[in-house]
């Protein structure tokens, strides 16, 4: 047995607040035998404390935002980007988008709120909200970009008076009139009632100061019923000048909430007793914006998420154990410090308050000391992709113990063959496989699958299978599908069947029949699409997930695309760009950012197939699919099945090679896929590599790429017609020229 197997799936979905400190936590802490998923929608959290100071240009957007797909790598979560848009909680399970539902033994939602644009009309068209707040962060950078030379008179109206609100008129104010300087700006701030109604007289007054002095225009108890284009209509008449139109009025429950019949409280928000566990499921605690704790109602403020964390850290570990949880009394009074945008903030608790410019390096101080626990790598290693296991297999360990009684374990050791009546589940499940000319397929009780090969097409064949190199197994199977199905759409074929060999870590019968659904769901989708029947495999238990495929295409073998036939004056043509094997080499250690892996991801589950029709339509001469030895090794390959007496080499445009985001970035930090070394082997079938030594794009070229893109030579006179980037041309291979010819 490797370890302690996985017993129990610990779902949180949402990156808020109190989540990053539970995955911190168990990060720290690990416990055997469970499974730690996070499913987020946005790999960038962001840090509410921080935002308005990234409005004001205090932060830079890094600053402010917690990368969950580092964090996850540091703690050993499975992070899933998805998002959930509802419970299946006779199953257990939580729905998502566009994707098969995840299944948990214990689940915690910290989603946050909605932003409440129905009640105004024209909102949804004429006004920026700021929830989610991760939008409201990409919006503001566009904005900003917008505004720096405008010389035009800018009137932005904030409507919203709470500490948000407040908070986000002063940062903008400041901001605006640093970067459109030339601009007569005016902001105004509109609020149904007082402003910070929620706080002592005292309070306001000194904030109303504040805001006067910085020629901030206050509208008290008027409410905007509805925004044009430029303008801002309130309920007694009036209509203001609103170029811009930010909406920070009080956070709804999000419409997904009610169908889960989950307790709500009377605003639709989910109610949790005092341990923050529903109050109707116990197997669902809910925390920070989303919950409400019914006996302990507080406002609505990442503050109270943050205080969340660690009493929900420790009554998940009760859960899973069934020990008896402990109840969380959050503070009445607290510390509130509101930036006011020029370096400087107000702290305010009950009826006292004190400004100033150490107020804000105060408040500067905590917030960065809190990012900084979730943004740098943990001080104690963590074992990668291992949550479930900790350093020492420590079965010993009086929690597994616990676990493993409670389950009723067994262990088939690696190699084993999944139960049947685990794998008949899963094939219930994923349903009939669509897909023609199969005789005998999954539905057959046979031992092998027959199928039906046209007359004039003749059968293609190949082979792929790889260890996982990401945690979500329904991505993985997407990016096995893709990969596979390359060899059958670099020759021109229709894909038409495959089996799988599927293996899955060794842990309870139900995570295993989860992973296992998971990796074929994921590869049905992209053998559906394409037209490609699953007609057999043999699955097992491993040490870690792995699936490949063994696949069938039909071809008119006149039409084949070879991977010989360059011809001189073609164009060299690639369909995606390069770079997944560096991106995941720095995935691995948890240092590539989250956006780099989740475009390098959606590149990989992109199927080739309607590339490799635009080129067979366009009379493509030559074609492969990058994948294992790179760039250089591929095309190393295809000028040397052109043959001889046909001798040509390739001019290869290094700057036009398409990058992944943060590929060149992490090669020149050092970083490379394993596999690079041996592709470097290469390296003397190129010129003028030693001049191009510092170009950043040269280690592209022995990248190794998992569902990379179809290289081509395609007709100059046909290149518009390809979905694709030009890298080079194929010329005569004269003299003393090598394979390739590097041109810049
Ligand atoms: C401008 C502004 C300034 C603020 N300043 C402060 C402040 O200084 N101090 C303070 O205490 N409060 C502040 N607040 C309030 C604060 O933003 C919220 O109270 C806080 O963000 C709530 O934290 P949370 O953990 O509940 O959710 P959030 O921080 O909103 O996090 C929710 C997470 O869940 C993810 N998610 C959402 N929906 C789904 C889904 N369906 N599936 C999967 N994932 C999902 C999101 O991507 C996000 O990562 C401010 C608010 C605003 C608007």
């Amino acid at each position: 047995m490797h370890g302690v197997p996985l017993l129990k799936d610990l779902v949180l979905v949402g990156g808020g607040h109190a989540h990053v400190h539970v995955l911190k936590s168990f990060g720290m802490k690990p416990m055997p035998g469970v499974r730690l998923t996070l499913i987020g929608r946005d790999i960038e959290t962001p840090y509410s404390g921080m935002i308005p100071g990234f409005v004001a240009g205090h932060y830079s957007f890094d600053e402010c935002h917690i990368d969950l797909a580092r964090l996850a790598a540091w703690t050993g979560t499975r992070l899933i980007q998805a998002e959930a848009t509802g419970l299946d909680r006779i199953n257990r399970q939580v729905l998502l988008k566009d994707r098969p539902p995840v299944s948990y033994d214990l689940l915690s939602l910290d989603v946050g709120a909605a932003p409440s644009l129905d009640t105004i009309a024209g909102a949804a068209l004429h006004a920026t909200p700021v929830k989610p707040i991760a939008e409201l962060g990409r919006r503001w950078l566009g904005f900003v970009e917008r505004m720096k030379d405008r010389r035009d008179p800018l009137s932005v109206a904030v409507i919203g008076g709470g500490a948000g609100g407040v908070e986000l008129a002063l940062a903008i104010d400041h901001r605006l009139r640093q970067i459109a300087s030339d601009a007569r700006i005016g902001v105004t701030l509109v609020t149904r009632g007082e402003i910070l109604s929620g706080n002592a007289p005292s309070i306001r007054k000194a904030m109303r100061a504040i805001l006067a002095r910085r020629s901030i225009q206050v509208i008290e108890n008027a409410s905007t019923t509805e925004i044009e284009r430029g303008t801002l209509v309130l309920d007694d008449g009036r209509r203001l000048d609103a170029d811009e139109v930010f909406v920070v009025t009080e956070a709804s429950a999000m419409p997904w909430f009610a169908a889960t019949g989950l307790p709500l409280d009377d605003r639709g928000f989910f109610a949790v007793e005092a341990t923050l566990r529903s109050t109707g499921d116990e197997h669902v605690f809910a925390v920070g914006d989303c919950a409400t704790v019914l006996d302990h109602p507080r406002p609505k403020a990442g503050v109270f998420a943050v205080r969340q964390g660690p009493p929900l850290a420790d009554n998940l570990r009760r859960a899973l154990l069934g020990r008896k949880l402990k109840p969380f009394t959050p503070q009445r009074r607290y510390l509130s410090i509101i930036g006011t945008g020029d370096d400087h903030a107000l702290a305010t608790r009950g009826a006292w308050s004190v400004e100033g410019a150490w107020v804000w390096r105060w408040k500067d101080h905590i917030d960065r000391k809190w990012m900084r626990m979730y943004r740098e790598p943990p001080a104690r290693a963590m074992q990668m992709n291992a949550p479930a296991a900790p350093p020492d297999p420590a079965l010993a360990d009086a929690d597994a113990r616990r676990l493993l009684a409670d389950i009723g374990m067994r262990c088939g050791g690696c190699g084993a063959k999944v139960g049947a009546s685990v794998l008949v589940r899963v094939l219930a499940r994923l349903g009939p496989s669509p897909g023609s000319g199969v005789t005998l397929g999954l539905d057959a009780p046979d031992d092998a699958a027959m199928i039906e090969v046209p007359a004039g097409k003749a059968l293609v064949q190949s082979v792929d299978f790889f260890r996982t190199f990401i945690d979500d197994p329904f991505a993985f199977g997407e990016v096995a599908a893709v990969h596979a199905l390359g060899d059958v759409w670099a020759m021109g074929a229709r894909p038409h069947s495959a089996l799988a060999l599927a293996v899955v870590p060794a842990a309870a019968e139900r995570l295993m029949e989860e992973d296992l659904f998971q990796l074929l769901a994921g590869a049905r989708r992209v053998l559906d699409q394409a037209g490609c029947a699953l007609i057999g495999g043999h699955s097992g238990e491993g040490p870690e997930a792995a699936l490949g495929f063994s696949v069938n295409g039909l071809v008119d073998p006149a039409r084949a695309l070879r991977k010989g036939g360059l011809k001189i004056g073609d164009k060299l043509m690639i369909t995606k760009p390069l770079g997944t094997g560096v991106i995941f080499a720095a995935a691995m250690r948890g240092v590539a950012r989250g956006t780099w892996i989740a475009a390098a991801l959606a590149s990989m589950r992109q199927p080739s197939s309607a590339a490799a029709e635009e080129l067979v339509a366009v009379g493509t001469h030559a074609c492969t699919d990058v994948t294992g030895f790179g760039l250089a090794g591929h095309l190393a390959e295809m000028i040397r099945a052109t043959g001889r007496g046909d001798e040509v080499s390739v001019d290869l445009d290094l700057d036009a090679l398409p990058a992944l985001a943060g590929a060149a970035e992490l090669f020149a930090q050092g970083f490379a896929s394993s596999l690079q070394p041996e592709n470097l082997r290469a390296r003397h079938l190129i010129d003028g590599i030693d001049a191009a030594a510092a170009h950043p794009k040269l280690p592209l070229l022995f990248d190794p790429q998992t569902a990379g893109g179809l290289l081509a030579a395609v007709p100059a006179d046909a290149v518009d017609r390809v979905n694709g980037v030009v890298i080079g041309e194929v010329v005569a291979r004269t003299e003393g020229r090598s394979f390739i010819h590097l041109i810049r």
